[in-house]
């Protein structure tokens, strides 16, 4: 059975293969059903943009279709950038300079803040199920780490007094709000698929 994964990032649909190697499932990207029109993530929260990009992709393909949507929430920013992380400021670098000014006066037991990914799986003509994956640290003062991407040199894990890009992506990849997202998504598709056989 086939898979499709909502993007054109050739590296995330590498990531979901990986993970999803042992399934019974042709996991392909958008590209590969030839889809090239974008989905408005217009959704006020992970859970809303997940399941649009799910829906309109399923029933523009007919195939069973994964989209995510995560970002970082910062309780002293009120959730924000939330939703708007990827938009937040112009690259990486730019992202993590605005969030270190914007928290430049709150103290230590302040800095409280989750990443947060939401998978969506829609059948086309079907339902959507959706599952969220969350991790708890705290905005570092300086950013630290090579690993990782985005936010990961300023999310500190307090316990263990590192940050996400400090971790090898091997930890990341156990701990992480995507990692916790995809085990359930997984449980689901482990469960759709012996039921799809039963009726063939
Ligand atoms: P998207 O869900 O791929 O659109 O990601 C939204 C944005 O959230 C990214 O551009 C990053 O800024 C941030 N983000 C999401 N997941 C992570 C992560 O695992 N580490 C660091 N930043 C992340």
């Amino acid at each position: 059975m086939k898979l499709l994964i909502a993007t054109t990032n050739p590296g995330k649909i590498a990531e979901y293969q990986a993970l999803f190697a042992d399934l019974n499932l042709n996991v392909v990207g958008l590209r590969d059903q030839a889809i090239d029109f974008e989905v408005e993530e217009t959704g006020t929260t992970f859970e809303e943009n997940a399941r649009l990009k799910a829906r309109a992709y399923a029933e523009a393909s007919g195939i069973l279709t994964l989209a995510d949507d995560s970002g970082l929430c910062v309780d002293a920013l009120g959730g924000a950038p939330g939703v708007f992380s990827a938009r937040y400021a112009e690259g990486d670098r730019a992202r993590i300079e605005r969030l270190l000014t914007e928290l430049r006066d709150i103290p230590d037991d302040q800095r409280a803040a989750r990443f947060v990914c939401v998978i969506a799986l829609a059948e086309p003509g079907g339902e959507t199920t959706t599952f969220e994956g969350t991790c708890e640290g705290r905005i570092a003062w300086q950013p630290r780490g090579t690993h990782g991407f985005g936010f990961d040199p300023v999310f500190l894990f307090p316990d263990h007094g590192q940050t996400m890009a400090e971790l090898p992506m091997s930890i990341k990849n156990q701990i992480s709000h995507r990692a916790r997202a995809t085990a359930k998504a997984r449980r689901w598709l482990l469960a759709y698929l012996s039921r799809s056989q039963v009726c063939e």
